[in-house]
């Protein structure tokens, strides 16, 4: 059997003169996300809306799987499309609704053609009555129905849809420049990278590792989360940073409760040098204030000052469960809570400093003269790079 989908774009609607862009970079990311799938010119891109038509029934299950996860697309729905006649219209909804679990309904009738007559209100009343007339057992609910029968007279043909799939909406990816994002195998960054590019952003990855301290495994789970969000918006680069020689220096500094701290002003020079070099505008990382010692306002700032490049923290003002429900809802939870240890938390000193002062950090990191050095020798040679892909949809 063929399907036919409505796409609607949501938020692009609004976006003036600049729509057209956004439009054909969605139009470029959904037709790059189905190009294995489904035709080029089976799907349609209109002002505010796309079709795919005659979508053969049985890749129903994936093509739902990958529009669910297409920043810019703000919900989707199965449609009938048939010409404007009333019988026509009518049989075509009797036959959409059929087989569907529902006891309530409600009919909603939009025409643009108004040469269709009679008007929507009255329209809506006869096919509310013929819906009564085929399903006898049904009732009619205009507060909370159960169904949705949406119609909408176009002036060539006419929409027949019910209920509307979620999208995750926002922006296409790539709409609004690249970002690098800090990723440790935690639960938080993944969830902080795909709200970035929820908002348009490509984001690219960078990762700190201490081996032999953490193992091959740690890279390997980080990766699988890369993959797992590179869902949201294609492909990405991810550059692996083997941090073993500045950590080795850092242990020995006169106060340990600083070491998490003078760890995060490291973290932040490389991924600045790497960000200026090759032209990303901001660093994401996935900080939760309050959410451990290194995220206290006097933490965050003592890390901030060592930026020139804006570092953004979506999920700042989030709770602890609130990042754990979207970290199941993108499905990255049960591979971030895999049991592998990460470079912080095998050299965290017992008691972190949690109100941390700037001048401190400063003359700590005096003690290591060759600080400078080591970093841009470890930016030199110590940084493998590769291109991730996608997970595969379930
Ligand atoms: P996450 O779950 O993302 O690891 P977290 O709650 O464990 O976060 P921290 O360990 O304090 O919090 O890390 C805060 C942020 O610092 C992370 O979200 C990430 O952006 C960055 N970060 C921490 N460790 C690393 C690492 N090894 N490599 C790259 N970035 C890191
Ligand atoms: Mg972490």
């Amino acid at each position: 059997m063929k399907l036919n989908v409505l796409i609607r774009y949501g938020e692009l609607v609004i976006k003036g003169n600049n729509r057209k862009e956004f439009t054909n970079k969605l139009a470029k990311n959904v037709n790059s996300l189905l190009k294995n799938i489904v035709n080029r010119d089976q799907v349609k891109f209109k002002r505010d809306h796309a079709l795919i038509l005659n979508l053969d029934e049985t890749k129903k299950s994936i093509i739902f799987s990958i529009l669910t996860k297409v920043p810019g697309i703000e919900s989707f729905s199965i449609i009938n499309i048939v010409e404007n006649d009333h019988s026509l219209i009518k049989e075509s909804i009797k036959d959409q609704i059929k087989d569907l679990q529902w006891k309530t309904f409600k009919v909603n009738c939009r025409r643009k053609n108004k040469d269709f007559l009679p008007k929507s209100d009255i329209f809506k009343l006869e096919v509310a009555e013929f819906v009564f007339k085929s399903f006898p057992d049904k009732k009619v609910d205009v507060r909370n129905p159960d169904l949705n029968i949406n119609i909408k007279i176009n002036n060539n043909n006419t929409y027949i849809f019910n209920n509307k799939i979620m999208g995750v909406g926002g922006l296409p990816s790539n709409t609004s420049g690249r970002v690098l994002m800090l990723i440790s195998g935690g639960i938080d960054s993944p969830v902080a990278s795909y709200l970035m590019m929820k908002r348009g952003l490509h984001v690219d990855f960078l990762t700190f590792s201490t081996p032999p301290h953490t193992s091959p495994e740690v890279i390997e789970k980080t990766k699988s989360l890369i993959k797992i969000v590179n869902q949201f918006q294609g492909k990405s680069r991810f550059l692996n940073c083997n941090f073993t020689p500045i950590l080795h220096e850092l242990a020995h500094i006169s106060k340990p409760a600083y070491k998490i701290n003078l760890m995060r002003r490291e973290f932040i020079r490389i991924a600045n040098e790497i960000a200026l070099r090759d032209n990303y505008l901001a660093i994401v990382t996935g900080d939760a204030l309050g959410q451990v010692a290194s995220q206290t306002l006097e933490s965050l700032n003592t890390i901030n000052v060592v930026s020139k490049v804006l570092i953004m923290r979506p999920l700042i003002g989030y709770n602890k469960i609130e990042i754990i429900n979207l970290a199941r809802k993108i499905n990255t939870y049960e591979t971030s809570i895999l049991p592998f240890e990460d470079s912080c938390s095998l050299f965290a000193p017992k008691s972190p400093v949690t109100r941390p002062n700037i001048a401190r950090a400063e003359l700590l990191e005096t003690e290591i003269p060759l600080l400078e050095e080591l970093r841009k020798n470890v930016i030199n040679n110590n940084i493998t790079e590769e291109v991730v892909d996608i997970a595969k949809y379930e």
